[in-house]
């Protein structure tokens, strides 16, 4: 078995509380990493370094896990630059254009589908991000929901079933028969090739009815709820996710004081945070001129916190972890440490996913090496590209 020493490392988040003083992100520093067979088997310090086969010189950088995008939408066709620029002179943001998407890709083949996804997915890697959920949701039929689950679970294990993005044009005058359609035939497809269930419980999209009718159904067939909530205005999703026991309610842009206490009350007795995770996807606000969610509120509230892309071609078309960071920090008064564990600790709580988003014996090898001496400079360089280096399941890429 071949050995990969990860030394002189300058400062390691481990993301790990109790690791001695590091605080939240339970920092390390002049530390060593050994990994083998994809996985960490050791963290000490660097005079103390076993041999090992190969061995990468961190020269003093900063190690973090690799970042945990937990809410993507990677399987599509075409791009709606043109939609944005009108939006950048003053047009709104509807949730209208998603259709426009689901057009070109119903349209397009299989290879151009899986050659998006695989640029993508790529994209995001040199990025840092080691762990992506993506979506289907742009097929809205029974065939292209089951292709795009396929196309996707080449590249994740984190797929998810968004048969319920919005009502298909086919279907404007007959939203109930459309939701008949998700429930039952679609779900029974797409099911197999689906770890998780998401609708789009919006004005315009779905509501709360059918939006519990759906997720209720998927968690019969086995798979977990995650749903889009609260983006455009207030509305019922926060709280109907907590009433489902859903892993992350995503974008939580529009709370009222009842949906901020709906997800404190998901709170464990080991205050290690909260079983539903508000997962907060700024590159949406950015891309769509629109007031950010207040991340701080949520985090004086004891709510669990996530960041992710969004990446999609109408509302956020970017795929950049870091960029979101930054956001974050900027614009939605997170801290720099609060962001970093949100964009790779909280992806994972996102996702329920314990094998990644930190760094300890045990844990898979998924971190990134910063071409800067600490965690701080994502959010303090934004727009830079800081990762050096990515090691995806121990393997350098
Ligand atoms: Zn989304």
């Amino acid at each position: 078995m071949s050995s990969l020493l990860v030394d002189r490392i300058g400062e390691l988040v481990t993301n790990v509380a109790d690791s001695g003083t590091g605080g939240p992100l339970g920092i390390r520093r002049n530390v060593a990493l050994l990994v083998e067979a994809g996985r960490v088997v050791w963290i000490g310090p660097a005079r103390d370094a076993p041999a090992a086969d190969h061995r990468i010189d961190a020269e003093g950088a900063a190690v973090l896990p690799g970042f945990v995008d937990s809410h993507a939408h990677l399987v599509f066709a075409g791009d709606r630059a043109v939609e944005f620029a009108a939006r950048m002179a003053g047009r709104p943001y509807t949730g209208g254009g998603i259709r426009t998407t689901v057009g070109a890709t119903r349209a397009a083949g299989d290879d151009e589908l899986r050659a998006t996804v695989r640029r993508l997915r790529a994209e995001a890697l040199r990025q840092g991000t080691t762990t992506i959920e993506i979506k289907s949701g742009y097929g809205l039929t029974v065939a292209d929901e089951v292709r795009s689950l396929r196309i996707a679970g080449e590249v994740t294990g984190d797929t998810t079933f968004l048969g319920a993005h919005v009502v298909p044009t086919e279907y404007a005058d007959r939203p109930d028969d459309y939701v008949g359609l998700v429930c039952g035939p679609m779900l029974r497809a797409a099911a197999p090739y689906a770890r998780w269930i998401d609708v789009f419980c919006e004005r315009g999209a779905f509501d709360a009815d059918h939006a519990r009718a759906i997720l209720t159904c998927g968690q019969a067939a086995g798979l977990g709820v995650r749903l889009h909530a609260n983006q455009l205005g207030p509305g019922p999703g926060v709280r109907l996710g907590v009433e489902l026991g859903a892993a992350s309610v995503d974008h939580c842009t529009h709370l009222t004081d009842a949906d901020v206490d709906a997800l404190a009350s998901t709170a464990g007795p080991d205050r290690t945070g909260t079983t539903t995770v508000a997962t907060l996807l700024p590159g949406a606000e950015f891309s769509t001129r629109s007031p950010y969610p207040d991340a701080r509120r949520l985090l004086d509230a004891g709510i669990t916190v996530a960041l992710a892309t969004d990446c999609n071609p109408g509302s956020s078309y970017t795929s950049s972890m870091p960029f979101c960071v930054a956001l974050a920090v900027r614009e939605m008064g997170m801290t720099p440490a609060e962001a970093v564990w949100a964009a790779t600790a909280g992806g994972a709580r996102a996702l329920r996913r314990t094998d990644v988003g930190v760094l300890r014996p045990g844990a898979r090898a998924d971190l990134m090496i910063l071409d800067a001496p600490s965690h701080l400079h994502l959010a303090y360089r934004p727009g830079v590209p800081l990762v050096r280096q990515v090691l995806h399941d121990g393997v350098p890429r």
